[in-house]
């Protein structure tokens, strides 16, 4: 908020002030789960955002972004406030997790806003919601392909039916500056939905993936941040000029029906038609088991790289174009 304290965790900033330490996340066993976090707290009043980077472990451009800012914003030219997550799912950071957090293997992206009751993961996200979310005015979650994923930069909002926070989201999503919003209408516990149904203005924004730590796809979201917290007016300065965005209204996910060795047939960004061969099942002796067709007709968003396909795995998601 800026011109007072600001309490994240135990870690007590006062205004004007920067300050680094740890969420401890209570689970009732000897094994506590921490997560970083970086307050910078600004001299002059305004509103508090919060950026999260490893809500799944392994997508580290965004994690990396988030190390950046946390950084590089300086409480002097900050008005208002910036709490910072670098890495959220820690564990998950440690043992190169894909999905889940290996402790209990739970998506966390699909629990918030958690359950302090509940198991670790759902903890943890309850943790990240009281602590940081809930005292916020604005959410952004960064993230990537996971390290068996490549992807097409996007950003996602929700859809929450309160038209005020929606348009504040979808703005949000605009001035980030990745060409491809994907509107989002399911429920699935994802961050940004969560927040979003709190009154929180919220978005998730995906770059680079394949467990690479790309200078590219981190620039995206160092960038795509600044320009939030500059439309924001967290930040002196306007936003860069994005390039004209293209709205996806819901996109389909495509998951294995069979497992096998998948051998793509197209690249992430490219143009499907509904029907069109996207790739091929062989078995472990190189024979052809089945060809896998696009769910609709779209943009392929993301693309698992990994061959090895279990059923029920996802494969791809296509955006369905506004
Ligand atoms: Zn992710």
């Amino acid at each position: 908020m800026g011109e007072g304290e600001i309490k994240v965790g135990g870690v007590a900033v006062a205004s004007g002030q920067i300050a680094r330490g740890r969420i401890q996340v209570e689970v009732g066993t000897a094994a506590g789960v921490e997560m970083p976090v970086v307050v910078v707290n600004g001299s002059r009043p305004g509103p508090t955002v919060c950026i999260t980077g490893g809500v799944h472990g392994a997508e580290y451009p965004g994690i990396e972004a988030a190390i950046r800012l946390s950084r590089s914003l300086k409480p002097e030219v900050v008005r208002g406030a910036v709490i910072i997550i670098p890495i959220v799912s820690v564990p998950a950071f440690q043992r190169r997790a894909i999905y889940v957090n290996p402790m209990d293997g739970v998506n966390i992206n699909r629990v918030f806003p958690g359950n302090p009751a509940g198991t670790i993961t759902e903890v943890m996200a309850a943790t990240l919601f009281r602590e940081a979310v809930a005292r916020s005015n604005a959410f952004i979650d960064l993230h990537g392909g996971d390290l068996v994923e490549a992807l097409v930069p996007f950003t996602i909002y929700y859809q929450s039916g309160n038209a005020a926070v929606d348009e504040a989201s979808r703005k949000m999503a605009e001035v980030y500056g990745i060409k491809y919003i994907l509107r989002s209408m399911a429920i699935r516990g994802g961050s940004y939905q969560a927040a979003a149904a709190m009154g929180k203005p919220a978005i998730l924004t995906e770059s680079g993936g394949q467990g690479i730590l790309d200078e590219p796809s981190v620039q995206i979201h160092i960038r795509g941040a600044t320009n939030v917290l500059k439309h924001l007016g967290v930040l002196e300065g306007q936003p860069e000029a994005a390039e004209r965005p293209v709205h996806f209204s819901h996109s389909s996910w495509l998951a294995a029906e069979q497992g096998g060795i998948f051998y793509p047939a197209v690249t992430v960004g490219q143009k499907v038609a509904k029907s069109q061969v996207v790739g091929e099942f062989r078995d472990w002796f190189g024979e052809p088991i089945a060809k896998v067709e696009s769910p609709a007709e779209g943009i392929v968003l993301f693309l698992v790289t990994s061959p090895a396909i279990n059923k029920g795995d996802p494969i791809l998601s296509v955006g369905i174009l506004d």
